[in-house]
């Protein structure tokens, strides 16, 4: 039976609930370890339990980055030995039983040694939006329907979910302002995006052809790119963004496997009148099917909101299908068209991801009008960007008449204040 089969029922009951974001039709991939052990294990999600899988005797290393290298026939294998072994009536309950460990007794991590990271800006609303307030003539740039635009980020701050950072210093000029100066910012924002982790390398001087792009992406997951509105502002001309993004991102701690994602693709069409892309991003098969339908949520819980047990408000909806100009595939043939090299655990941010209405948005930049309306939130508190103590939780889920829902668990990230001047 098909591992995607929407009848699969597991003997893990949680995993049976139809609310449940990892039931066995899932299986995504993460790293987790027990309290008082140093050292990650590789774990797959299913209910609200985890299956060690070097427990479950299915791998012998706790390297994950080297568990997404595998080819796509043996990380089939391997997904179809782990959906045997959890499905109802299997032979291999006892021994998969003894590798289960509830989720809520492990500490999640990064989902794997993350590698280089390139943030992309598929979002054409977000870029719509954002381009909108400064540039109202012309909103979008001539090279957007184009080119994949993106720039190379910085790894090593990006975080895993549950952790917290401190809001930012760095330059910033007042319009006003004769000079710049040094300050906390003000405008402190979130980036509603899915990260997508590279699997199997290409090597220097290869690029992917299009419809090999795929077998070389492993999974995706949610990504917030957090992002500081005045130092970027200053700082992004003419090289793009740099100290207003890389002093924090959040990712999700499971990988969604391209194969969970599989009932879920979608054509990739663009609007009457947009430029057919070039031949090395065009191909039948990422028309058919190259778009992914991927529900995504952003909520904000307030520090007063959490101290009175509030889960929070979710203040924004969009889907990834909608959002994206340029698919996944895409992606990988530009970043390699010019024989770039990407290794396993390299990451990609997809951009931000709004909607077409405006309440879709995927940033407070957009959400406030740039600040100048102040979002009201259920408790009677009141935004425009983040204030200390508040945490953003992203949200994904696929689901359509025929599957099983999906879902990718949840990106949180908690503002502190920032630290004394230095
Ligand atoms: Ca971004």
């Amino acid at each position: 039976m098909d591992c995607n089969d929407p009848a699969l029922q597991s003997w893990v009951a949680s995993a049976n609930d139809p609310a449940c974001d990892f039931p066995v039709q899932n299986l995504p991939y993460g790293r987790f370890r027990r309290a008082g052990d140093p050292d990650w294990c590789i774990g797959v999600a299913i209910g609200e339990q985890v299956l060690d899988l070097r427990r479950a005797g299915l791998i012998d290393s706790s390297d994950m980055n080297r568990l997404i290298r595998l080819a796509p026939p043996a990380r089939q294998a391997l997904r179809e030995t782990i959906s045997q072994g959890l499905r109802e009536g299997s032979d291999q309950r006892a021994k998969f039983q003894a590798a289960l460990v509830p989720q809520a007794d492990v500490e999640l991590g990064l989902p794997c040694q993350i590698g280089d990271y390139t943030d992309f800006y598929v979002g054409i609303h977000h870029a719509l939006a954002v381009g909108k307030q400064f540039r109202p003539d012309a909103p979008l740039l001539p090279n957007y329907k184009w080119v994949p635009i993106g720039y190379h980020g910085r790894a090593s701050t990006i975080n895993a979910s549950g952790s917290s950072f401190h809001r930012p210093r760095g330059q910033t000029k007042a319009p006003d302002a004769a000079e710049p100066a040094v300050t906390a910012s003000a405008r402190l924002d979130f980036e509603l995006e899915l990260g997508i982790l590279i699997g199997r390398p290409n090597s220097q001087g290869a690029p992917i052809a299009i419809d090999d792009a795929e077998q070389h992406v492993f999974g995706i997951t949610l990504f917030n790119d957090w992002s500081a509105r005045d130092l970027q502002g200053w700082e992004y001309q003419p090289l793009g963004p740099f100290l207003s993004k890389n002093f924090a991102s959040t990712v999700s701690p499971w990988m969604v496997t391209l194969e969970a994602l599989e009932p879920f693709r979608k054509p990739w069409t663009r609007p009457e009148g947009d430029p057919r892309p070039l031949p090395y991003l065009d191909s039948q098969s990422n028309s058919e099917r190259g778009a992914i339908d991927i529900g995504l949520e952003v909520w904000l819980q307030t520090a007063r909101m959490a101290q009175a047990g509030h889960a929070g408000d979710c203040i924004s909806r969009s889907n990834f299908a909608d959002a994206a100009y340029w698919t996944v595939a895409q992606l990988v043939a530009h970043h390699t068209i010019n024989g770039c090299a990407l290794a396993s655990g390299d990451l990609f941010g997809s951009g931000t991801l709004s909607g077409p209405e405006p309440q879709q948005a995927g940033s407070l930049l957009e959400l406030s009008v740039g600040g100048k309306q102040s979002l009201q939130l259920s408790n009677g508190e009141t935004r425009t960007f983040l204030q200390d103590g508040d945490s953003i939780i992203l949200r994904g889920f696929c689901q359509r008449a025929g599957a099983r829902r999906i879902g990718f668990g949840e990106c949180r990230g908690t503002v502190l204040p920032a630290h004394p001047e230095a």
